[in-house]
Formats: structure tokens, C-alpha cells, sequence
């Protein structure tokens, strides 16, 4: 009786009969900012209505969808987060499988200084706009002006230790950029990571979404560091555009990414 354990919890939006689709959805929803996200569940009536007032709280922290371990179509709960992510432990204690979470998208009010702006960012957390939209191949090349890109736009180190600790065969990780297909020279298709704000946006162009596939830590670097290797699937909505190995070097406040 997994994720019956948990209604009630002061961080849980539940229906009885909530599947994977209406949870993700709602998620992608609350990622966004949309006020209408959790319409109709159940949950601490103070923070439901105070993000249908400030819908632009919803995507101060993450987001998780856990799903009930004893079925496999079994009911799902969506978990308010905190910022830096979504604690998972006590409901995995009470047998929830993690099976996503979300990188909610952030943008920092115009004409802030720095000092503004970096309380703004402790409050809300770290902002992740591109500057300019950028290519899909151009993120994965080796390369050190992408660098900056994949910290926003990829899952986290902490996200493939995550998936390693926990041995989850699948966890999926929502993001609020778009990717939009733009035809090459040669015929094939490549793909654009976009600001779901940004210009050129593209209302058609289908969210950028990522599966991590049987993470694993597969050894011990200098100083602590830990490396994790996962197969990792980029989706367009739910259709994967690239399929490929990848290698997150986890030292604390670095993180590093190798294809
Ligand atoms: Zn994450």
C-alpha cells in the first residue's frame, strides 16, 4: 500500500485512481506556473490555494511523482520539492517508487543588482534561462562553452547518484525548455533547446524530457568525487530524438559531464 501511506502528508497532491499520465502531466503543468496544475486533488487546501493566487510559486522547487511499488499501473502522488530538489527518502520508506521529477524553468526578474539577485536566487532558486537558444549537437560535443549549458539543461550529477543509490531501472527527469526540430543541410533533423519564454518560441515545439537508464557508480575519482554512467535518452514530449552514453562526475559543488 505504497503511496496510501502518504496521503495527507503536508507535501503530497493526490486522487485515488491518479495514473503516471494525469501525474506527469499535472507536473509539467506546475513547472510552468499554470494555475489550473493541481486542480482537483487533494492536498493542504493553504498551499492549493496559494498557488492558484501565485501560480508563479509552483516552479520555486521541484517536483516528484512517486507511484505505488506494490502494483505496476499502481496509483501515483505528486510531491512538492524543495528547490535544490525533492527529498525522497520518507516516502521511499513508506514504498514509493521515484519515477520522475522536474527542473522546474526559472528566469530572473529584470533590473535586479547583484545583491537582489542572488537573494532572489536563494529564495526561488538558481535561475536557468538560456541566453540564446542552442543546438542539441552543440550541447553534447565535447567542448568548453557548453559547459554552462549542460549544468542547466541536462539532469544533475546528483540526479544520476540519485538513480545509482536507489538502483532504479527508469527514472524520468521533466524539464520546462522546449526542443524544436529544425531541418539540416543534409537532410537530417537537429534539435533546439529553447526557453519556454524565450523569443523565436515555438508554442508547438514539444518539452525537452530525459531518461535515465540504470545509472551506476562505476568508480572513485580523486578527492572524493564520485563518477556515475547511465544511459540517457533525450525526449520531445515523449518522443526520443538521441540515445547515448553518459558519464557525471560528481565532486560536491562540480559537476561535470562526459558523452
Ligand atoms: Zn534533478
Amino acid at each position: 500500500m505504497g503511496v496510501a501511506k502518504t496521503y495527507g502528508w503536508q507535501n503530497v497532491f493526490y486522487r485515488v485512481g491518479m495514473k503516471s499520465a494525469e501525474a506527469l502531466r499535472r507536473m509539467r503543468l506546475c513547472e510552468i506556473g499554470d494555475a489550473q496544475a493541481l486542480n482537483g486533488l487533494n492536498g493542504p487546501q493553504a498551499i492549493l490555494i496559494d498557488y492558484t493566487q501565485n501560480p508563479a510559486k509552483q516552479y520555486a522547487h521541484e517536483w516528484g511523482v512517486g507511484r505505488d511499488k506494490d502494483q505496476y499501473f499502481g496509483d501515483c502522488i505528486i510531491i512538492k520539492g524543495e528547490h535544490s530538489g525533492v527529498e525522497w527518502g520518507a516516502f521511499l520508506d513508506a514504498g514509493v517508487i521515484p519515477i520522475a521529477h522536474s527542473h522546474p524553468f526559472r528566469r530572473l526578474p529584470p533590473n535586479l543588482d547583484r545583491f537582489e539577485a542572488r537573494k532572489h536566487q536563494e529564495q526561488y532558486g538558481n535561475a536557468n534561462s538560456l541566453e540564446e537558444p542552442c543546438g542539441w549537437d552543440w550541447l553534447i560535443r565535447e567542448n568548453d562553452q557548453a559547459i554552462g549549458a549542460r549544468l542547466k539543461i541536462l539532469p544533475s550529477a546528483s540526479d544520476f547518484r540519485f538513480c545509482a543509490n536507489k538502483s532504479l531501472a527508469i527514472h524520468r527527469v521533466e524539464t520546462a525548455y522546449v526542443v524544436r526540430q529544425v531541418n539540416g543541410q543534409g537532410g537530417g533533423t537537429l534539435y533546439e533547446v529553447q526557453n519556454p519564454d524565450g523569443n523565436g518560441f515555438d508554442p508547438a515545439a514539444a518539452r525537452l524530457n530525459f531518461n535515465i537508464y540504470d545509472s551506476v557508480c562505476d568508480s572513485f575519482v580523486a578527492d572524493g568525487a564520485s563518477q556515475y554512467r547511465a544511459r540517457l535518452e533525450a525526449c520531445a514530449g515523449s518522443t526520443p530524438f538521441w540515445r547515448g552514453t553518459v558519464i557525471a562526475v560528481d565532486a560536491g559543488m562540480f559537476f561535470t559531464f562526459r558523452f
